[in-house]
């Protein structure tokens, strides 16, 4: 049994501000050390439950986090960008299932360090009218090669923005928000027990997990942080300009979709 690992930052415990996630200095450097421990303890959870094969993808930022001479020599490490997958890359090599570890709530809501794909460019993503959170497009995205989410751990208001789409899931809360960038968190000790049992526990019920499947085609409305960046998205020609902030396109599968936000993502460069 082959188990993928995904592992973002903004849902480590102990991980507040937008410094501890950004590279360039001492604070993401022991940033990165705690979500490499999260990372090894969600690959010794897998193992504990069966898996004789994990694969680890470093899903946050210029996917390059990992460090990978501390990572359990288990596992192999999924990093670097671009890639068609993004944060589920690695759901099409044959795995029973995918984990979320350190990963957070969508853009405009209260949980810790909430975004969606890319702070900057990004204020809210819809697919066919749903609010969209990282989790669920890339949930959707293993969902669309057949492959189910069975764990999921950051604060709580991660967890019960997923709850329900991922009934069958095990989810592991890290830390309680209390605004964007402050929360009660667990010892990341004790984080990284909770998520070593969690994965087993979600692993161990992968028998009732479905993958999460979105009814296609998608209609995707993108709302933009300013006038500007729906000015250069627009220059694509299948956009269509909603109102100074918002734009929308259609896409026949999740994957497509999430490849053109992805792209929209890299074009934002131009205007930081
Ligand atoms: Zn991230």
């Amino acid at each position: 049994m082959k188990i993928l690992i995904s592992v973002d930052i903004e849902g480590v415990a102990g991980v507040y501000h937008s410094q501890q996630v950004r590279a360039g200095n001492p604070e993401y450097e022991r940033a990165r050390r705690l979500m490499t421990d999260e990372a090894n303890a969600a690959i010794a959870g897998a193992f504990d439950a069966g898996a004789d094969e994990v694969l680890v993808n470093d899903s946050h930022g210029d996917f390059r986090n990992l460090l990978p001479d501390v990572l359990d020599a288990r596992a192999q490490v999924v990093q670097g960008k671009p890639r068609y997958l993004s944060m589920a890359s690695g759901c099409e090599l044959g795995v029973a299932g995918m984990c979320m570890v350190g990963y957070h709530s969508r853009a405009g809501g209260r949980g810790i360090l909430a975004h969606t794909i890319n702070s900057f460019a990004f204020a809210g993503i819809e697919f066919n009218g749903q609010p969209m959170s990282e989790a669920s497009l890339y949930g959707a995205l293993a969902g669309e090669h057949g492959v189910p989410v069975l764990m999921g751990s950051g604060d709580d208001v991660f967890i019960e923005e997923n709850r329900a789409l991922f009934p069958h899931a095990a989810f592991v809360q890290t830390k309680r928000a209390t605004g964007q960038n402050s929360g009660v968190s667990l010892s990341p000790k004790k984080a990284c027990e909770a998520i070593r049992a969690g994965v087993a526990e979600g692993i161990g019920r992968r028998a009732q997990a479905r993958p999460l499947q979105l009814t296609t085609p998608l209609d995707v409305l993108l709302r933009t942080q300013t006038p500007a960046l729906a000015d250069l998205f627009c220059q694509w020609p299948e956009f269509e300009r909603v109102d100074a902030t918002a734009l929308r396109f259609g896409a026949r599968t999740v994957e497509a979709a999430v490849r053109m936000l992805n792209c929209c993502s890299a074009m934002s460069a131009m205007l930081r």
